[in-house]
């Protein structure tokens, strides 16, 4: 059907590629282009043998004209951004130059600020719109699938949508003190950050880490979670008519705190730069250096992954709850893919994103975020690609 570019080399750009190349009936052709060429090669040689033609290209990507030659020189349908939120801007600069959809997993955040929002992102809808193309923003698990489980569950279970509980356990064991899942920058910026959550109309920031609850997954126990901000409390606060409250939790161990903690109170998650030896070193970036590579975690990871929402809300004028969930295990995600859980709920979503895109399904110009696409052949196509969800009606609240 046709060709992608794949920008990025890291976690999960892996799984997405590997995700095309089972997908080969869409996905004729991938190009996967990143700033290290060698992480594109090593990664085609994983490809081998699969059906969808693989090339590789070196890219900054923080270089709009760069980029804008490599889609001239390839001519994709669809460039999948999978590398860091630093470069969504440059990248859809450059979609936007040459006509071409666009899609990603997180959104802008500008290096010097650790403050994410959309609204960089959302003020190229009309350019978007005008130039006939579709950008689709944060079709990961969460931010992605957690905006598809909001439209399924608005389409299919509730008249009124009242309260969202996002729910983001890793009960994966990497055998390591300390490491993050995906990108260590990123992770701890966000970890780091203030709390918040919507309600009534208003975001009410916390400290960080502040508000915590114990939860009973399913196929994974009782987890200390902690309420977090996150990026599409910000969309689905404009998605979803008539919502009251929203909330974002994630789990996190004792041991991964404590560790956070120290490196916090002596200055290495800091994102100011300092002077070192006549050098300035970012203190983030020096301790991502130290810490294991997340693509290295794979073979290492073992348990499960639940990420899920709980909706509250109205159906035929009666209350309703309903909690829609998927649950994934890291060991089977490393025999599959060669990833651990966290890189593959994020890429695998991306591929399907990219494939709604390429067949029409989700084509029409603007900027989007998921939960403004039918959710209907998405929620059919996490059966199909990995990622299968489960529901229930009565589950456990949060308070
Ligand atoms: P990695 O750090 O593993 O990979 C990032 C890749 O981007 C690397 O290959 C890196 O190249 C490349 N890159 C960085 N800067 C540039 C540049 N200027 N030009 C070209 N390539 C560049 O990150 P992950 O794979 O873990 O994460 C990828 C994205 O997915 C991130 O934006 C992250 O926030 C997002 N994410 C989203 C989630 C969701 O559920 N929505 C969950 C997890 C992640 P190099 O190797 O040279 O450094």
């Amino acid at each position: 059907m046709g060709r992608a570019l794949i920008i990025g080399a890291g976690g999960v750009a892996s799984v997405v590629a590997h995700k095309c190349c089972q997908n080969p009936q869409v996905f004729e052709e991938i190009c996967i282009a990143s700033r290290t060429l060698s992480k594109c090669e090593d990664l085609k040689e994983k490809l081998k043998g699969s059906k969808t033609k693989v090339s590789v290209a070196q890219v900054d990507a923080d270089k709009t004209e760069e980029v804008i030659d490599l889609i001239e020189n390839y001519k994709p349908d669809i460039v999948i951004n999978v590398a860091l939120p630093y470069q969504d801007l440059t990248i859809m600069e450059a979609c936007l130059a040459t006509k071409v959809d666009y899609l990603d997993t997180a959104n802008y955040e500008p290096i010097e600020t650790a403050k994410f929002e959309y609204k960089w992102q959302w003020a190229y809808k009309e350019l978007f719109e005008k130039a006939g193309i579709t950008a689709v923003l944060g079709c990961g698990f969460d931010p992605g699938v957690t905006g598809i489980f909001s439209a399924h569950a608005l389409k299919h279970h509730f008249d009124e949508i009242h309260t969202i509980d996002i729910l983001d356990a890793n009960a994966g064991d990497h055998g390591y003190p300390f490491a993050t899942n995906f990108n260590p920058e990123i992770n701890i910026r966000e970890v780091t950050a203030n709390g918040s959550y919507y309600e009534n109309g208003n975001f009410v920031e916390t400290e960080p880490m502040e508000i915590k609850r114990v939860y009973n997954f399913p196929e994974i126990g009782e987890k200390d979670m902690y309420l977090l901000h996150h990026e599409e409390l910000e969309s689905l606060a404009l998605n979803i008519p008539g919502v009251k409250r929203i909330r974002f939790f994630m789990t996190f161990s004792e041991r991964y705190l404590t560790h956070l903690k120290v490196l916090e109170n002596v200055g290495m998650t800091s994102i100011e730069p300092i002077d070192y030896e006549g050098h300035k070193i970012v203190p983030l970036q020096f301790l991502k250096a130290v810490l294991p590579d997340p693509a290295s975690l794979g073979p290492r990871t073992k348990g499960k992954t639940n990420i899920g929402c709980i909706y509250t809300g109205t159906k035929d004028g009666k209350e309703k709850k309903y909690y829609v969930y998927n649950v994934c295990d890291h060991e089977e995600c490393y025999r599959e893919v060669g990833s651990q859980a966290i890189s593959y709920t994020t890429g695998v979503p991306a591929m399907i994103g990219a494939m709604m895109v390429m067949t029409g399904k989700w084509k029409k110009p603007g900027v989007f975020n998921v939960e403004e696409f039918d959710p209907d052949p998405f929620m059919d196509a996490l059966n199909q690609y990995g990622l299968p969800w489960q529901e229930s009606f009565e589950p456990e609240m949060v308070d």
